[in-house]
């Protein structure tokens, strides 16, 4: 049967584009198929807007925090209209950016959502009309259409917002009900009350960042960001109602909280409604869809990858799992995908990262006996003339009967570029001797990972 392209790739987000990109270059007629903007959750509603976001906390806080190096900040206001719009503004631009290097390497666009009808047939289907615009065939159909925000199942859950909707804003609000402990809600937590917004995050456990080092999560709430934060802990949201122009929250306690908005993050899940599966009967792993490890589903012409599949949803993961599967498809290599020591950061103020196994993940692991930590906590030097302090921990994690690094955590200004390097050297397989041979470079930060003895 002839078919109009080698490769259907369903949504244009990092996994997407990498494996059309990757395959268009090996010469595969190649077409991607994307609803919104050109660039994903990353590009358009993750990663990239968010850290603008950071760098302008970042800077108000350092300019608010400064007079002890004789620098005044008095007269410094904050609009947050200029920034959101600048920040709208930068996501364009990359957009363009992506669909010019998509265009360049002859990747057809199709603008609309896909819709299988054959296993090789999709249709795409205009979103506000639902006409069909189109119909195309492909020998092989990549999907990688992401997440999308879980929502609770709570009323007047529609007058709340989840992180898609910060990105659309005109301006910040003044307070804000943040709901959950996770990435999402701690990264927002932390641009919004640095840049002036009252924040009141409400947890359902203890602590924030479950499945972190428990460490990392301890410094978190301790630091000057945090403490300035409301932090509600043990209590569910249980119903939304609007008053005057505000929002008010009930909690499962009977408590009322009002605030300008109402954030929720509580979680992202995979976004294959649209795509009409069921009659494939894909092989499901959980709510994700079964892949192997060539990213092959349970059926031989249907590929996944990303948000959509059960591995960590991390754009870098994604990336590599779009251009594996095209090398391995379309240019015949035999690779795969490296899930060791993948490093995973937490853009709060000051943020926080971290490799390899978290100390309760080790002793599960190897128990406790088997286990050295190594751990150190001090105020960094950036922080001398601040009135407000933030230390920074750096903790290793060794195995001590082979003396393996088996993971490492940070939480200070810039760890998320000093844990990057430390991931080569966990995957190398690095022992704690290593790290005690290697020469300090002072005076910074990271220098205690090699100075830390038993
Ligand atoms: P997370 O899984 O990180 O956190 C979800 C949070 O919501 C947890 O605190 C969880 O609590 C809580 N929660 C879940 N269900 C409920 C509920 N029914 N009621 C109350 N609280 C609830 O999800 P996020 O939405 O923050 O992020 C989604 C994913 O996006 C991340 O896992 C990550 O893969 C990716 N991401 C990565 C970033 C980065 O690399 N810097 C930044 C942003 C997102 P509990 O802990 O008790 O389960």
């Amino acid at each position: 049967m002839e078919f109009q392209f080698d490769l259907i790739v369903v949504g244009a987000g990092s996994g997407g584009m990498a494996a059309a990109k990757r395959a268009a270059s090996y010469g595969a007629k190649v077409a991607i198929i994307e609803v919104n903007q050109i660039g994903g959750t990353c590009v358009i509603r993750g990663c990239v807007p968010k850290k603008l976001l950071v760098y302008a906390a970042k800077s108000k806080k350092n300019m608010d925090s400064s007079g002890g190096y004789g620098i005044k900040s008095e007269g410094i206001s904050f609009e947050s209209n200029t920034l959101l719009k600048n920040v709208r503004e930068e996501v364009f631009r990359l957009s363009n950016f992506h669909r010019n290097s998509l265009n360049k390497l002859n990747v057809t666009i199709f603008e609309g959502l896909g819709r299988f009808t054959t296993q090789n047939e999709l249709e795409i289907i205009c979103p506000k009309t639902k006409k069909i615009l189109k119909k195309v065939s492909s020998k092989k159909v990549l999907i990688s259409v992401g997440g999308k925000p879980k929502k609770l199942n709570i009323p007047g859950i529609e007058l709340a917002w989840t992180s898609d909707d910060i990105f659309e804003l005109e301006k910040f609000p003044k307070s804000i009900l943040i709901v959950g402990g996770g990435y999402i809600a701690c990264e927002f937590a932390s641009i919004f009350s640095n840049l002036g917004t009252k924040v009141t995050q409400v947890i359902r456990g203890q602590r924030l960042l479950n499945g972190f080092d428990e460490d990392l999560s301890a410094c978190l709430k301790e630091s000057p960001t945090f403490t300035e934060i409301n932090i509600i802990s043990n209590t569910q949201l249980k119903s939304i109602k609007g008053v005057n122009g505000n929002l008010e929250s009930t909690l499962d306690s009977g408590d009322k909280i009002l605030t300008n908005n109402i954030l929720i993050a509580t979680g992202r899940e995979p976004n294959l409604l649209p795509l009409n599966l069921d009659f494939l009967n894909l092989k499901m792993d959980g709510k994700y869809l079964y892949v192997d490890q060539l990213n092959q589903t349970s059926n031989a012409n249907i590929f996944a990858v990303g948000d959509i599949t059960n591995r960590p949803n991390l754009t870098p993961v994604a990336i590599e799992q779009g251009r594996v599967f095209s090398d391995n498809f379309f240019n015949d290599q035999k690779r795969k995908v490296n899930y060791e020591n993948i490093p995973k950061a937490v853009f709060t103020i000051p943020e926080i990262s971290t490799v390899g196994l978290s100390e309760e993940r080790a002793i599960e692991v190897y128990s406790k006996e088997n286990i050295k930590v190594f751990k150190c906590k001090f105020t960094p030097m950036s922080n001398t003339f601040k009135e407000k302090k933030s230390k920074c921990m750096l903790k290793i994690v060794v195995n001590s009967i082979t003396d393996k690094v088996l993971g490492c955590h940070m939480f200070g200004e810039t760890s998320s570029e000093i844990i990057q390097m430390v991931s080569i050297a966990l995957n190398a397989g690095i022992t704690k001797k290593d790290f005690d041979i290697t020469m300090a470079l002072h005076p910074t930060i990271s220098e205690e990972f090699v100075t830390m003895y038993g």
